[in-house]
């Protein structure tokens, strides 16, 4: 193969249309993706020219890119070691991230797993779920139970967990574990609905090893958002009825939501937590699952006292490193202001795509801001009408959407506002 970096874009997309498989792509792909020669700051540079991104890459890099802090850090590290074996070694990038997450995550999460994507995470959340009550003789205990709308990740479990309806994943419906689903949470508290919640619970208690939702906003499922008085209501029911509860906080972790995990919204403590995403920063995948003492010791008190999981780069020490630097610029900044302020600039950027023909719903909460249209989105005349503005955005479904990194200036926010509307004026 001739010089790779030199490689014209025409080349590159050739072969990456004859060998790259894309995500929830065909293959050979049908469009053309954009190539990106590099990134810095809030800016992704392509073939397209310079654009803002509006993405994050998928809720990540919430310091934008490039970022000198993390750079260093995972340079630091490099020097060191990029991974050693997690089974009998340990490091420091490992522990002082577990100790980080305990400090800043609801009191009572106090032991951590740590996993190499999100989907791990929660396939590790369900296995300790399953575990706990299989080491207390409940093994009948084995069901999981949601709300419609969600998305847990593309691995077999948490793919059981999704939106069994119109999600990506209703061809497997048949060969996936069957979970009991309620219907998707209303934005605002109904008593009917915290009613339906008690009474599945109370209903399928008997095989049900836990209750797993996104808290207050539902990501890839639908990006919906609700009142965060279900989560107390999940969290009386399964207490009351003996289920665990699992906040999946992937997509909302970090302080997306305006608050540092959007369980703090509702003031609830889950029994298990999973984070990702913005964990390292976008920098380096990495997931961790956090638990309770509770969960952790009826595992261990089982006739199989371990938890049978161990991924080949478990904990790795450059994500590790990558995640604390994260962790340390995300804490050491006021960051709820910063939220707040994209909040307040997409609230008025989006607020004109409310008189647009085919928009159904306008919803900012933190620093998310959605369209959802009355039709499925046309991707590449509102992917185009969006890189005409200036902008990187990947709609999906009837959804147009953004949540920017929280550096994104005010200007740069206004901008992705405009593309968002325009891409669902034209989409
Ligand atoms: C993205 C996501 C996942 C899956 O994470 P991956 O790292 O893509 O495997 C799971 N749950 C939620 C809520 C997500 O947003």
């Amino acid at each position: 193969m001739p010089d790779l970096p030199g490689l014209p874009v025409t080349e590159l997309l050739a072969l990456d249309r004859r060998h790259v498989w894309h995500p929830y792509g065909p293959m050979p792909g049908r469009v053309d993706p954009l190539v990106v020669e590099s990134a810095s700051g809030v800016r992704l540079r392509t073939s397209s020219g310079d654009l803002v991104d509006g993405m994050s890459s998928w809720w990540s890099a919430i310091h934008g890119y490039n970022h000198p802090v993390l750079n260093e850090a995972a340079r630091e590290q490099l020097g060191r070691m990029s991974h050693v074996m997690f089974g009998g070694l340990t490091h420091e990038p490992a522990v002082r991230l577990a100790k980080l997450l305990v400090d800043m995550s609801p009191e009572g999460l106090e032991h951590v797993f740590l996993a190499d994507s999100g989907s791990v995470s929660v396939e590790v959340a369900v296995k300790m779920c399953l575990q706990y009550w299989r080491s207390l003789g409940r093994p009948g205990k084995r069901r999981l139970l949601t709300w419609r709308g969600g998305y847990h990740g593309d691995t077999w479990q948490p793919m059981s967990v999704c939106d069994p309806e119109g999600g990506m994943h209703e061809l497997w419906s048949g060969v996936l574990p069957r979970q009991v689903f309620v219907d998707a949470p209303p934005a605002d508290y109904e008593e009917s609905y915290a009613d339906q919640l008690r009474t599945a619970i109370e209903r399928h208690a008997d095989q049900l090893a836990a209750v797993i939702v996104e808290p207050v906003v539902q990501g890839a499922g639908g990006m919906r958002f609700h009142s965060p008085a279900y989560l107390r209501v999940l969290r009386e029911a399964c207490d009351a009825h003996d289920v665990l509860l699992v906040f999946d906080e992937i997509a909302t972790g970090f302080g997306r939501t305006g608050a540092l995990f959007a369980a703090e919204h509702a003031a609830v403590t889950p029994d298990v937590m999973c984070v990702g995403k913005a964990l390292t920063g976008g920098y380096l995948t990495m997931a961790a699952t956090l638990c309770t003492p509770r969960v952790a010791e009826g595992i261990s008190r089982g006739e199989v006292p371990v938890l049978a999981h161990g991924p080949t780069f478990m904990g790795n020490p450059l994500a590790a490193s990558v995640a604390c630097a994260s962790i340390g610029v995300l804490l050491g900044q006021d960051w709820l202001a910063e939220v707040k302020r994209i909040e307040a600039g997409l609230r008025d950027g989006l607020a004109p795509a409310r008189e647009l023909p085919g928009v159904r719903d306008v919803r900012v909460l933190g620093a998310i801001g959605v369209v959802q249209l009355d039709h499925e989105v046309d991707m590449r005349a509102a992917t185009e009408a969006a890189v005409r503005e200036g902008v990187w955005l990947r709609p999906f479904r009837d959804l147009v959407y953004t949540m920017p990194p929280y550096v994104t200036g005010d200007e740069d926010v206004a901008r992705i506002a405009r593309a968002v509307c325009a891409a669902a004026k034209e989409g």
